[in-house]
This record gives C-alpha cells, structure tokens and sequence, in this order.
C-alpha cells in the first residue's frame, strides 16, 4: 500500500523541473497523475511515457494556466478520464530577475498572469470540483523571506500566492481540503539556472546552511507528504524547503 493509493492528482507545470519530478515522485506513491504543460507536448509525453513504463498512470493535458477557458477544460478532461481530481499541485511558474525600474508593464502582466491568475484560476475550479478530504499545495518561494533585490515582481507574484493559500485554506476546510504552500530556495531547474552566471550560482549555493542548491526531488518529497493523509491536520500554512536559507 502506497501513501498516494487511489488518489488522483493534478500537477501544472510538469513539463520539466519541480513539476516533472513532482509528477513522478506521486506516480511512485501510486497516485493517478495529470501532467499539465503549456509549450512543452514533447516533455510532458516523456514525463507521462517514463511513469507509464514505471507501471503507473499518466496523462498529458495542455493548458495555458492564465486562460480561464484553458484551465476549466483541464479539469473536465481530468475528471472525464480518472473520475475525479483530489490534489491540485500549482505548480506552473515563470520568474524575472531586474530591477523594479526595468520591468516593462508587458513583464508585470506576464508574471502577474501565469503565478497569480493561474493560481486564482485552478483554485476557483477546485473549489466545486476538487473530490472532498483532497489536498493543494502551492508553490511559493523562498524569495518572500529574503526579498533580494532584483525580485520584486516575482515575489510579488509568491507573496500573493502565499495569502491566497491560507485564505482558500478556510474557505474549503470544511470539505476536509487541506492547503498549503511550499517555498523551495534555489532550486536546480531551468528556471534558477537561466540568466545565471557561475558566480551568481555560487553566492545563492552559499546562501542556505547546506551549501548546495536544492534539488527537484528535495522539494517534491515535501509535496508528496502535503498531498498524503498523514498530512491532514496541516493547512494554511506556507513551509519552507529551503536547507535552512531563511
Ligand atoms: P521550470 O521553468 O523548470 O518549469 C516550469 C513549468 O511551468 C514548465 O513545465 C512550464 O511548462 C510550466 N508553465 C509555465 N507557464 C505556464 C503556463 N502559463 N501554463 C501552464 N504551465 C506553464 O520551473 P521550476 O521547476 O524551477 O519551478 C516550478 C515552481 O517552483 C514555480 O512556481 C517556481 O516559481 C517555483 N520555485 C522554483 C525555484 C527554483 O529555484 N527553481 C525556487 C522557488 C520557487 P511549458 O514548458 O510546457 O510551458
């Protein structure tokens, strides 16, 4: 008996990444997984073929998280193909390191769109649709506790996030829906290691108390356990999974 056995859970944004991982960490706990993406078909189909060879259950379904229509579609097709939907994993995100005077009004409404619309939108689905005693887990960051420069509208955008999580979490406990947030440090994915030099890496890998960067699995063993039963009595909280960085 695996702790994820006869639960059905949607990840967005497991393309690549946390996400990715996320998706197949739950497969091996014997959850029933949909694999959102928005661009990537090719790595989705990868994620869904390594977890069907694995002897799981997988499927790849697109969708754009800042398009309302996208998002509803999303859920019909999920609960058409495995009967209903009991953890959510808003995962789906894009980031933008410059300064608060270089971002172009297009930046804002791009990051704003994906990390906090997305997020409004699964949400007002799952709302109604989410099956009774399921679970969400949000992905915040790190960010909101260090506020370093050059982060403003991506923490922004998690700070949102954050409030959004504990306030859904008294909107739906009383269908037994826990809902949490995660907020991994730096994190070996595409996203952290875009636009980054060598030097930049270094500074944040000496940032937490480990000295290294955090890896996807790190973050998805903690999703895992948020989406699990033993997890019940956790909601509304945001928890850090960040080797003590802040
Ligand atoms: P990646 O860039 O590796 O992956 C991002 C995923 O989000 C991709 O699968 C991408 O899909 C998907 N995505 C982006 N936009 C959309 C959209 N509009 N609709 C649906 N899917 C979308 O990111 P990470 O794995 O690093 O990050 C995952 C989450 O963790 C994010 O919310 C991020 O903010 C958070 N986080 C990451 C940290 C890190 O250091 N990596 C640190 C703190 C938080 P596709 O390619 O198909 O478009």
């Amino acid at each position: 008996m695996q702790v994820l056995n006869d639960k059905v859970a949607l990840i967005t944004g497991a393309s690549k990444g946390i996400g990715a991982v996320t998706a197949q960490e739950m497969a091996k706990m014997g959850a029933k997984v949909i694999v959102n993406y928005n661009g990537s078909q090719q790595a989705a189909e990868k994620i869904v073929a390594d977890i069907e060879s694995a002897g799981g259950q997988a499927i790849a379904i697109q969708a754009d998280v800042s398009n309302e229509r996208d998002v509803e579609r999303m859920f019909d097709d999920a609960i058409a193909t495995f009967g209903k939907v009991d953890v959510l994993v808003n995962n789906a995100g894009t980031m933008l390191t410059k300064a608060i005077r270089n971002v172009s009004t297009v930046e804002f409404d791009k990051i704003l769109n994906t990390n906090v619309k997305g997020v409004f939108n699964t949400l007002r689905q799952a709302a109604t649709r989410l099956a009774d005693n399921g679970s969400v887990i949000n992905l915040s960051s790190t960010v909101t506790r260090t506020m370093f420069p050059g982060y403003g509208p991506y923490c922004a955008t998690k700070g949102a996030v954050e409030q959004l999580t504990r306030i859904f979490a008294k909107e739906v406990g009383y269908r037994g829906i826990n809902v949490n947030a995660v907020s991994p440090g730096p994190t070996e994915t595409d996203l952290f290691l875009e636009g980054k030099s060598q030097q930049d890496i270094e500074r944040l890998i000496a940032s937490n108390a480990y000295g290294r960067l955090g890896k996807p699995e790190d973050i998805a063993q903690v999703i895992v356990f948020l989406s699990s039963d033993a997890a019940r009595w956790i909601s509304g909280q945001i928890i850090g999974a960040n080797g003590a960085m802040a």
